[in-house]
């Protein structure tokens, strides 16, 4: 079987092609980010394909999720939707009639058939195999209709699907990740390429266009392995009517992608859904930085690496065959890290838009807000994860005093005697304090609680913290307190002392 290898660098063309249903998953970005990287490195072509031809199942909103999606991660496409290019369009439901050209050319030219049987038909054939320990696959009944028998079915009125008449032989393949592989023949049946109704499916459109695009290189997921063969057999008969330049692609199957309990990672999954990241606050640079270590890494120890460092680095000898296992944990994790190389203002920007949201911060930034978020957001930079969580950190800073609240279950810790003459001892402390700041704070709240009460200082500022920040868990409680000023620090000691009761 032929399988010619293209050239290097420049004339490298890979492709991302996803199916606009439901929303963007970690499986579908890792695909991307994979196939981005390997253009990148060699210099080759990144296209990007919408395969949307079921239109039972491909929808608008899915379609701009996916761009919108590329774009906020940073995967620019050298042609696609909104770039153009040579071999447009690349939208597939705007292909229509180039597919209705290629089927019927593989129909003429004996490639394919009509294919008559029904669906009791099938089944019969499927139960028959299945008693004589055969793998299941149409028995080919139609490919060998005499013309007479043809027209008598088509008289008949009886709808046909066209199907693809595979060679007789047995299929291998160099898989650029998993090695030599082999299919049987028997694994591959004559399988339908378009529908009674005309719609192409799939197992058309995707080597057509691989071919009309001049694909070179086609890296997706271990569960279209099966695919592989079929697609080896169109190649050749696409190369044989004049479809393309008669080159076939390299393959290459990126492992599985496990999830929790040792099963794969399924679209459904709530760790699946790229919308959960963007909504919790991932960076897109941490992210995609997780997810190339699912079945890659740049051949060291390293874990932390840009965009640019993958490109630079990125080798398809170094995939690795065997399943990755997803871990949130370990993402969240590296995110952080990525949080912390921001500086302060770009953090202060990728924030804002959770403040925002949260109506913590105006649209347009007050300058008041600005000098707290300047002063703040170093405080929490260190413990940040997720961008989301600087609104629950940050909240006690923002939020308008009339809507200042302390968390219920620290209203029954603040409300208990010793919490109380904490917060009456800090209050006649800090009424006195002259020099506003987070030392001199410290000072002589140290003095009055740890020294005044004899309480040890895990106790001591507990209940100070509650008040000032409604929660167990803040940033640095004398920082915070200087930020947040004088006046609102004893209004909000006073309202505590008054939650008695
Ligand atoms: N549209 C197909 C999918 O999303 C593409 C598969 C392929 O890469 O060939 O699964």
């Amino acid at each position: 079987m032929s399988q010619m290898t293209p050239a290097n660098g420049t004339d490298i063309r890979v492709r991302f092609c996803p199916s606009p249903t439901g929303n963007p998953h970690v499986g579908m970005i890792r695909t991307a980010l994979f196939n981005w990287a390997f253009a990148r490195h060699v210099g080759g072509t990144f296209v990007f394909r919408i395969e949307d031809t079921d239109a039972a199942r491909d929808t608008q909103e899915s379609y701009l999720a996916l761009l919108e999606s590329l774009r906020w991660l940073g995967l620019d496409w050298d042609e696609g939707p909104e770039v153009g290019g040579a071999y447009g369009p690349y939208r597939q439901s705007e292909r229509g009639d180039i597919y209705a050209d290629v089927a019927q050319r593989l129909l003429d030219a004996g490639h394919a058939y009509e294919c008559f049987c029904t669906a009791e038909e099938l089944e019969a054939q499927r139960e028959a195999a299945r008693a004589a320990g055969k793998a299941p696959g149409y028995d080919r009944t139609c490919r060998y209709l005499d013309h007479a028998a043809r027209d008598a079915r088509r008289t008949e009125g009886r709808p046909a699907v066209l199907r693809f008449a595979m060679p007789d032989q047995d299929w291998e393949w160099d898989d650029m990740v998993r090695g030599p592989m082999r299919f049987g023949r028997e694994h591959v049946p004559d399988y339908v390429i378009r529908r009674v109704n005309g719609d192409p499916l799939y197992t058309l459109v995707n080597p057509v266009d691989d071919a009309l695009m001049r694909i070179t290189h086609v890296l997706r997921g271990e569960d279209l392995l099966s695919s592989t063969p079929r697609q080896l057999a169109m190649y050749e008969a696409l190369a044989d009517i004049g479809v393309g330049d008669g080159v076939t692609p390299r393959f290459g199957h990126l492992p599985y992608v496990m999830g929790e309990g040792n099963r794969k990672l399924s679209k459904r999954d709530p760790e699946s859904s790229l919308a959960m990241y963007r909504e919790l606050g991932y960076l897109p640079e941490g992210l995609l930085n997780y997810l190339a270590l699912l079945g890659w890494s740049p051949g060291d120890d390293r874990e932390f690496f840009d965009l640019t460092e993958m490109a630079r680095l990125f080798e398809i000898s170094r995939v690795n065959a065997s399943p990755a296992r997803f871990d949130l944990k370990k993402c969240t994790a590296i995110n952080g890290d990525w949080i912390r190389t921001l500086s302060r203002p770009e953090l202060i920007e990728r924030i804002l838009p959770f403040l925002q949201d949260a109506d913590l911060v105006a649209d347009s930034v007050t300058a008041l807000q600005r000098s707290i978020l300047d002063e703040a957001v170093p405080l929490i930079a260190e413990r940040l994860e997720v961008l989301s969580q600087a609104v629950g950190m940050l909240g006690f800073l923002l939020v308008d005093d009339a809507d200042f609240v302390v968390e219920p279950e620290q209203e029954e810790v603040l409300a208990q005697p010793e919490s109380q003459e904490v917060v009456a001892a800090s209050l006649s402390a800090l009424r006195a304090l002259e020099d506003w700041d987070g030392e001199a704070i410290q000072m002589v709240l140290r003095t009055a609680l740890v020294d005044g009460l004899g309480r040890k200082p895990k106790h001591a500022f507990g209940p100070v913290r509650i008040a000032i920040t409604g929660r167990r868990v803040s940033p640095p409680l004398f920082e915070s307190m200087a930020i947040l000023g004088r006046d609102r620090c004893l209004a909000r000691l006073e309202a505590a002392q008054r939650q008695v009761g």
